[in-house]
């Protein structure tokens, strides 16, 4: 501390917003001003029924019975079973080796973080099989600065359009292989070396349909990320500004589980 003395530490504060700034200047304001309505909240999960769109070969996935009406019992209540990868959910490390931390012992800080939002819904609509690629991650560090540590990385593919039609969504071929599109390997990679909090995107799974070796979810999960498949509609969060509250099941050693995300953006932000 001596050595920096009052002028140095100026420097470094300065230094620091400067660092901040092009991120977001109101990062800091977006929940306090949710009452007021400068922030909005969006909900980025679909509501569960049995009508979502299962992971192909899945034979169960929802089942709800009423066990008590207001009518018979004075108050009503249901009981569900469901899949742990079913509707918008998530994925902990455990489900892909090596990862090995269930859903119920993820360090609660990495659910909250800024949202980076990787838009590919042109090349998607293009290509079903697109990959996000390295150097699109770098196109965005360039527009927005250094892909913050403990972000949360968002793939927009526009596939949300396609929900809850399952033949859509899941656009088999004539051998039953998947088509939609997905995070790279080394696109993950890079982001691991940001060292963000979970990846999320807006189809089946974070690898894309075709994929056999699930190369990304080995390597996220691996790594200690989660991830955030089916999200509903991202076409409102912007490429940066937005926050990111991810609040998953607590489901004790679970390999994932349904989760509900919520992004904070500015009310004026653009998409
Ligand atoms: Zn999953």
């Amino acid at each position: 501390m001596g050595v920096l003395g009052r002028s140095g530490i100026f420097v470094a504060c300065v230094a620091l917003f400067m660092t901040l700034l092009p991120q977001n200047p109101h990062r800091d304001d977006l929940l306090t001003n949710i009452s007021s309505g400068k922030s909005r909240v969006l909900d980025l999960s679909y509501a569960i029924n049995d009508k979502l769109v299962p992971w192909p070969g899945d034979t169960r996935w929802f089942e709800s019975q009423v066990n008590s009406t207001v009518e018979k019992n004075g108050y009503f209540s249901r009981s569900f079973w469901m899949l742990e990868h079913y509707g918008t959910h998530l994925d902990a490390p455990i489900h892909f080796p090596p990862g090995k931390i269930t859903v119920d012992k993820i360090p609660a800080k990495q659910f909250f973080g800024p949202a980076v939002v990787l838009d590919v819904r042109a090349d998607a609509a293009r290509d079903a099989d697109f990959l996000l690629s390295r150097g699109r991650v770098e196109d965005w560090e360039k527009r927005h600065g250094q892909v913050p540590k403990g972000a949360i990385v968002l793939l927009r593919t526009g596939w949300a359009a396609r929900w809850p039609d399952a033949q859509r969504y899941r656009n088999q071929d004539g051998q039953g292989r998947m088509h939609f599109p997905g995070f790279s390997a080394e696109a993950v990679k890079v982001l691991i070396e940001r060292k963000v909090s979970g990846l999320g995107c807006d189809t089946l799974s974070a690898d894309y349909g075709a994929s056999t070796d699930f190369a990304v979810h080995h390597l996220a999960l691996g790594a200690g990320l989660y991830q955030l498949e089916n999200l509903a509609d991202l076409s409102e969060v912007p490429e940066v500004g937005a926050f990111l509250i991810v609040a998953p099941i607590k489901l004790e050693g679970g390999s994932g589980g349904a989760v509900r995300v919520f992004a904070l953006v500015e009310q004026e932000s653009g998409k």
